[in-house]
């Protein structure tokens, strides 16, 4: 493959004319002003700027967009998960086409394990998609989580498993591992609100002792945990228990943020899909997400400053697929990274929040033959990672310019 410009995202560099070597689903050789063997197919990209195939560390390829709780409530009543299911597989399509070759996808909201069925679907070659980390059901307290409000003597669906006490908590651990999860995944905390001070608050969920115990467990069998922490005392527990990131974190508070650097605890933050839902949730009444999305661009350049590590994610699902999740990298330019650092978050970052480093995230000797290519130099100008118009998955061609 010649590639007109190779961004390396670990070193910050940007190297010109690199001819990068392909053989099976493995990067061979990366080389300067290299020349191709003899008999070798070659791929002009010459015109293009080629990078690592990205990473998106926080999916739901099996959610459709949930505005308002009615968008959600239908999904879980009237949608089957054969149905979901298959529009789940158009999902995984489309992450590959926007130049995800990765994603940990968190949870399926009420799906059960069909994200593990996908991932195999995608590892036996029976439909195209990206590599894939799963969590399954994911894991909050009773009468926390949707579905809410409906008659009591009816039995709805929930998103989620429900999980009490620190004995429910590993055994549902053990259960989730059992049938495929890769990630444990729990919900830290709901019923967000701005206090006087500035501080965006909440009402945790599981109580610290139950989330060690889930802590434990997952790192007992080598899982890792991702915790739904939007607010003070969610990220305040999620830290103290040791889960191993941070999702969304609308709110940190400065002595977590601290606690985050010296325990290399990632923060995914997700900005725009909070900017997306805002208005949608502040006409149903909840105003507080119109004033989140100031909190959580302070927050964003607090932690930045600090030195936390920044894993890429957008919670696409939440919001619809049809939007290329990549519009999340202006938001992290815009309140505060060099578009080098918002590539590495979505790179070697996330690489490394999946204990994938020498995988993917890289195009060096010995890594996935993962790699997108856009016209232009995105060093320059981030939005150019919304026109990504060639992507390779492990060698295979499942995305080319059209010329
Ligand atoms: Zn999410």
């Amino acid at each position: 493959m010649h590639c007109g410009a190779l961004i390396e995202p670990e070193s910050g560099q940007v190297k010109h004319n690199v001819l990068v070597v392909v053989e099976g689903d493995r990067v061979k050789q990366v080389e300067e002003n290299g020349r191709s063997a003899s008999g070798a197919h070659v791929i002009d990209l010459s015109d293009h700027t080629c990078l690592p195939g990205l990473v998106d560390a926080h999916t739901h390829t099996l959610l459709q967009g949930d505005i308002t709780a009615e968008d959600y409530d239908a999904q879980l009543l009237k949608e089957s998960t054969a149905y979901r299911a298959i529009l789940a597989t158009r999902n995984v399509r489309r992450a590959l086409d926007y130049g995800f070759t990765t994603i940990r996808d968190l949870e399926t909201e009420g799906a059960g394990y069909a994200d593990v069925d996908l991932k195999k679907a995608i590892n036996n070659g029976v439909i195209p998609g990206p590599r894939m980390k799963v969590v399954g059901r994911a894991m909050d307290v009773t009468g926390a989580y949707p579905l809410q409000g409906y008659n009591w003597e009816i039995q709805v669906p929930h998103g989620v498993q429900l999980v009490d006490g620190p004995d429910q908590a590993r055994k549902a651990v053990r259960e989730q591992i059992s049938f495929g999860a890769d990630w444990i995944k729990v919900y830290s905390d709901r019923g967000y609100f701005l206090r006087p001070d500035g501080v965006l608050d909440d009402i945790p969920t599981f109580t610290l002792e139950e989330l060690r115990a889930i802590v434990d467990e997952a790192h007992r069998e080598h899982h890792k945990v991702a915790s739904h922490a939007m607010a003070l005392n969610g990220v305040h527990n999620s830290v103290e228990a040791g889960v191993d990131s941070v999702e969304h974190g609308f709110y940190i508070s400065d002595a977590d943020i601290k606690a985050m650097v010296q325990r290399g605890i990632f923060y995914v933050p997700t900005i725009y899909v909070g900017e997306y839902v805002a208005q949608g949730r502040a006409n149903a009444g909840a105003k507080v997400w119109l004033d989140m999305i100031k909190v959580h661009a302070d927050t964003f350049n607090r932690a930045l400053k600090a030195g936390v590590k920044i894993a890429f994610g957008t919670d696409v699902g939440g919001f619809d697929w049809s939007i290329d999740p990549a519009v999340e990298f202006s938001l992290m330019v815009k309140y505060g990274m060099t578009p080098m650092q918002a590539i590495r978050g979505a790179t070697s970052n996330a690489a490394q929040l999946l204990d994938m480093q020498n995988e993917i995230g890289t195009v060096s000797p010995g890594a996935f033959a993962d790699l997108v290519a856009v016209k232009g130099d995105p060093t320059n100008d981030i939005t150019l990672l919304e026109k990504i118009d060639f992507v390779m998955k492990g060698g295979e061609i499942v995305k080319s310019p059209s010329r």
